[in-house]
């Protein structure tokens, strides 16, 4: 074996570890790749039980309340800082603690409800939306979910109110979208009391205002010269811990301080890890999870604000005589806008309550969530830059600033062409493997070996024989399910004969697996949007509201993404991807 088929097969056996160890069942998304539509993941709408809705909206007109009179985004990014005023605010309303448990003194929401509460501060400030997720979503996280009773006690209290902050630090010089490639390492004491940690990392938000860090460093595996990564709560008070850039001057969140820091012979209690030691990677991901989730709500709070102000400069700005939302090129834009920011909602809504109902692996979801509203903001906001003209440029608008909070969300919590490439992968191991046993099979036969592979072969086939069913209860949505169905079924047959025609060297062809994703996230964001369609038109025919009240922008988005579909199916076949290959490695030289 050449050196790199070696990594490549240490690769696949790090993802098989990491990511497919442990009952599988099949989520909405993984479903999708296999030709099926899951239905009970996603109809009906998932809905917030009314007991939580009510403590939801009273926290959402605290929220609003305070955030009108305390929180200044202008000033935040002028000053490069949140205010502690606002931060002790934030805490006071519960958002520091919103999903930790109430016995810890968090506010025990569910994660839809929490992301409707992000949702409300992405609409106003980028800053503090990612300083609560930094702190939230990801830096107490791994201690809600991993931690001991006696962790929890010890720490959780005063991180929920926001007394402390936490921060969830990972990335280093050499271990950025490489997550797994992290070099901090942690070497046990002799006496085995605790691990001394030495190595730097980077970019971290709240890094110098945290007062507990959950820190990914690498320890030795028990008996083999491996290792693993394990993940430590660290406090800034550990000698040797230093601080090496409190807050790194940057484009946008500037009110978020993003540091840089170096342990030295930190030592750190060995009751201070959290998860089992050696599963660092799988407890980052479960974090990530849950910080990409938010991520799609904080975008979608950001783009509706965009419409909201697009539809206002459209409706009063005059040019030629007439508002520039008379112009269809205006049009254009804005309907988008309104078709994007409904499907937003609907996914974020849809992937957050997979969390909370139980799904045991819901990575697909939560990252063909965060690729798909972070590219849609990002569309979204400049669109609506594009119909301020000129007065967008200037800093009295809050457009500029937007922009640049906007453009962390690409790359921050995995890139998206990472997680583009991830989607892909991720989502054809299932068929993938289904294949392979059949090769396998097909090269030395075995009894038992024949029997697997004949159910493997009859569970493709009858997956592509079957348009599946996407039940709707709305008779005027019909169209739009079966149209769906019919797609999820062109999708798999689209699968099936990537794999079949690239098998394994598919894992390197991006290309490929990009038109593969997106077709894959179009398909969740147009189940979401027709779930969430559905259960308004059965509310609207029950409360007795008229036939004729459609909903324009839903029905846009289905239209589109229907047709962004066929065109990456299409172009699986009709590209100019060698081309295109060709000139960049002409270029890169
Ligand atoms: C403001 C800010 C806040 C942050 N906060 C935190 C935090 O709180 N905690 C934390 O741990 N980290 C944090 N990060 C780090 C962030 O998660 C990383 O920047 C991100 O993971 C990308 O890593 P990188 O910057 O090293 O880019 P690189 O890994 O060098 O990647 C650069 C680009 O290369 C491309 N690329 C890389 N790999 C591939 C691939 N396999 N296939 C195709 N294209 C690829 C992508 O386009 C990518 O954007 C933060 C970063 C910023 C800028």
């Amino acid at each position: 074996m050449t050196e790199t088929e070696v990594q490549r097969q240490k690769e696949i056996q790090q993802a098989e570890e990491l990511l497919f160890a442990g009952p599988q069942a099949l989520g909405f998304a993984k479903g999708l790749f296999q030709g099926h539509f899951v239905s009970d993941w996603v109809m009906p709408y998932p809905r917030i039980p009314p007991a939580q809705q009510t403590e939801l909206d009273k926290t959402l007109a605290e929220l609003r309340e305070f955030l009108d009179a305390k929180l200044d985004p202008v000033a935040v990014d002028r000053e490069a800082d949140i205010p502690r005023e606002v931060i002790d605010g934030l805490g006071r309303v519960g958002v520091l603690g919103m999903t930790a448990p109430k016995g810890f003194g968090g506010c025990g929401f569910t994660q839809m409800a929490n992301c409707k509460v992000l949702e409300e501060i992405g609409s106003r400030c980028g800053s503090t939306s990612v300083f609560v997720n930094a702190h939230h979503s990801i830096g107490i996280r791994a201690l809600i979910l991993f931690g001991t009773n006696e962790q929890k006690q010890t720490w959780l209290p005063k991180l929920v109110t926001g007394e402390w902050l936490g921060a969830f630090a990972l990335t280093e010089k050499e271990a950025g979208s490489d997550a797994a490639n992290v070099q901090m390492h942690a070497r046990p004491s002799e006496d085995g009391s605790h691990f001394i940690l030495n190595g730097e990392k980077r970019y971290i938000t709240n890094a110098a205002i945290a007062r507990v860090l959950t820190v990914m460093a690498r320890t030795p595996v028990p008996g083999s010269d491996k290792t693993a990564i394990t993940a430590f709560l660290v406090t800034p008070d550990m000698p040797g811990f230093e601080m090496l850039e409190p807050r790194m001057p940057k484009m946008g969140i500037r009110g978020t301080a993003t540091g840089r820091f170096a342990l030295r012979d930190v030592k750190v209690p060995k009751e201070n890890i959290l998860g089992p030691p050696g599963k660092g990677l799988k407890v980052a991901l479960t974090v990530l999870d849950f910080g990409r989730t938010t991520f799609g709500a904080c975008c979608t709070g950001a783009a509706k604000t965009c419409l909201r102000l697009a539809t206002q400069h459209a409706n009063t700005r005059k040019q030629f005589n007439k508002t520039l939302g008379n112009f269809h090129l205006v049009k254009k834009k804005i309907a988008r806008m309104a078709a994007d920011a409904y499907a937003m909602e609907a996914m974020t809504t849809m992937t957050a309550s997979l969390i909370d109902r139980g799904l045991e692996d819901y990575m697909l979801e939560t990252a063909m969530l965060k690729v798909f509203t972070t590219e849609r903001l990002w569309e979204a906001i400049n669109d609506a830059f594009q119909i301020h003209g000129g007065s967008a440029y200037f800093v009295d608008l809050p457009l500029e600033r937007m922009v640049r909070d906007a453009r962390i969300n690409q790359i921050g919590e995995g890139s998206n062409e990472v997680l583009t490439s991830f989607i892909a992968l991720v989502g054809m191991r299932g068929p993938g493997m289904e294949f392979k046993e059949i090769y396998d099979t097909m090269l030395k036969p075995s009894r038992a070996g024949i029997g697997r592979a004949w159910t493997a072969g009859m569970h493709r086939l009858g997956a592509t024989v079957r348009i599946p069913d996407v039940p709707v209860r709305s008779a005027e949505l019909k169209s739009f399910a079966n149209q769906l169905g019919r797609l999820i079924w062109r999708f798999n047959f689209a699968v099936n004969r990537a794999l079949i025609a690239y098998r394994e060297p598919i894992l390197d062809l991006q290309l490929v697996q990009e038109r593969i994703a997106g077709a894959a996230m179009d398909l969740f964001a147009s189940t979401c949007v027709l779930s969430r369609l559905d259960a308004e038109t059965q509310f609207g025919q029950r409360n007795g509201e008229s036939p004729a009240s459609k909903n324009y922008a839903a029905e846009l988005f289905l239209r589109q993404s229907f047709r962004r579909i066929r065109g990456f199916l299409a172009g699986l076949s009709d590209n100019d991807d060698k081309a295109v290959l060709k000139t960049a490695d002409s270029v890169l030289g």
